[in-house]
């Protein structure tokens, strides 16, 4: 049996195998009313499920219970100068374990590494507490590949607090986003495994444990160590990292490329350990610096190449400059064309009409004040009383072709040669003039 799909207009008779509209509120896409109200941090492109099953509450009960902890530890625990400037160090050497690692060396193969750089990264990278080195990675080669799309895991398109943390607080459709990308080096690096399943020892170990032993250790200092170096530091590393995907892709330039929204910024640069240039990043992501330039602060960029002086990292991967001047150098075209535009440069050659030869000169018999410069019919009369060199100056010409007098028995300027052209009212019939 066939079922009618289409729904009949109000008032006409009701077929027998009529079928009901579906309820409004199950219809595909709709967003509840609440979700509409959470719609700036939860964006739009996250299915049909009602809003509590979508919540992916693993993600928001650590995302809420560090920040809370790290308050509790501020309200209850001395702070002492030793622990803060540690504190201050591990979220650099966590933060390091990120850009440097996670980001640069396993997501974009940016450079190479030993061993013992790699598990050095992959502990450090743990200390960030932002999920597996497997897990990041791939959503991070997802989120260049389809940037500012619905497959985009983190699409700055969905609102900046959706690309700061939203995402990470509702559930991901995997059939939607990021498919496919190449991931395979990924399974097939021993260290990035070993990291991925022994993840959550490897994180609480680096992330809490390390430092609140360090503090504890040396100057006695446990709680301070966990609730500062560890739980706080934690919360700084968190949202560094989460202003990558927002206030990267916010403010700033499109140095190189604005077919993305991905920015320049030193701003975000110094929040983020040097991963603000996000605009040459997403042009150029294979090459290991972000900041290109010699005076951007790029830490990130100076930590791998100390370590190439002694070997431990090697094959640094850079853009040609050639092709990273390009980028600039095109829109920086973009931008003088865009004011250019803005001028009035006299109308378009192709706009003109043509005048004949008895035309132009029954008009100036008429007394209207035209010239001929250049193949044009010029226009004068409001200018001829404005004329630097004087109007008297001017009137013998008045229908004839000035080209050569406007060359060589004065030598006009740029801006008389600009003038001149936006009184132009035709173009001379070439088998007239
Ligand atoms: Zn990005
Ligand atoms: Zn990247």
């Amino acid at each position: 049996m066939t079922v009618k799909q289409s729904f009949e207009p109000e008032g006409a008779a009701s077929p027998s195998n009529f079928v009901s509209p579906p309820r409004k509120d199950k219809m595909e896409g709709e967003l509840t009313p609440l979700t509409l109200k959470l719609q700036w941090l939860l964006g739009t492109n996250h299915g049909d499920k009602p809003l509590l099953k979508r919540i992916n509450y693993l993600h928001l009960f650590l995302l809420t219970i560090t920040p809370t902890l790290a308050l509790i530890g501020l309200l209850t625990t001395k702070i002492r100068y030793e622990t803060m400037v540690f504190a201050v160090v591990y979220y650099y050497i966590t933060g390091l374990g990120i850009t440097a690692g996670y980001h640069r060396l396993f997501a974009h193969k940016a450079y190479e590494a030993c061993d013992f750089v790699k598990v050095l990264l992959l502990l450090m990278g743990a200390g960030a507490f932002e999920g597996s080195c497997r897990w990041w990675a791939r959503d991070h080669r997802a989120h260049h590949r389809y940037v500012d799309t619905p497959k985009d895991p983190y699409a700055f398109t969905n609102g900046f607090w959706y690309a700061h943390i939203g995402w990470m607080l509702v559930k991901q459709d995997k059939d939607k986003i990021g498919k496919p990308t190449d991931v395979d080096d990924l399974y097939e690096d021993p260290w990035i495994q070993w990291q991925h399943r022994n993840y959550l020892p490897i994180a609480l170990f680096c992330a809490f444990i390390f430092p609140t032993l360090v503090a504890g250790i040396f100057w006695n200092d446990y709680a301070g160590g966990y609730f500062f170096a560890g739980v706080l530091r934690l919360v700084f590393v968190h949202h560094s990292t989460f202003f990558v995907n927002s206030l990267a892709h916010y403010s700033g330039n499109s140095t190189y490329s604005d077919q993305h929204t991905a920015k320049n910024s030193v701003i975000t640069a110094l929040v983020t350990v040097g991963e603000g240039y996000h605009n040459f990043h997403h042009e150029f992501p294979s090459d290991y610096r972000n900041g290109v330039k010699w005076y951007q602060y790029d830490p990130t960029k100076v930590f791998i190449r100390v370590l190439s002086y002694f070997g431990l990292t090697y094959n640094l991967k850079k853009f040609p400059d050639n092709e990273i001047q390009k980028g600039a150098l095109q829109m920086k075209m973009k931008a003088l064309e865009s004011s250019m535009a803005k001028l009035n440069w006299g109308p378009k050659v192709d706009s003109l009409p043509f005048m004949s030869k008895e035309d132009f000169d029954s008009k100036v018999a008429a007394g209207v004040k035209l010239v001929v410069l250049d193949d044009f019919v010029v226009d004068v009369s409001a200018f001829i009383t404005e004329h630097p060199g004087g109007e008297k100056i001017m009137k013998p010409y008045i229908g004839k072709n000035v080209s050569n007098a406007f060359r060589t028995v004065y030598k006009h300027s740029i801006a008389a040669k600009n003038l001149q052209a936006t009184f132009r009212v035709a173009r001379m019939k070439e088998k007239d003039n």
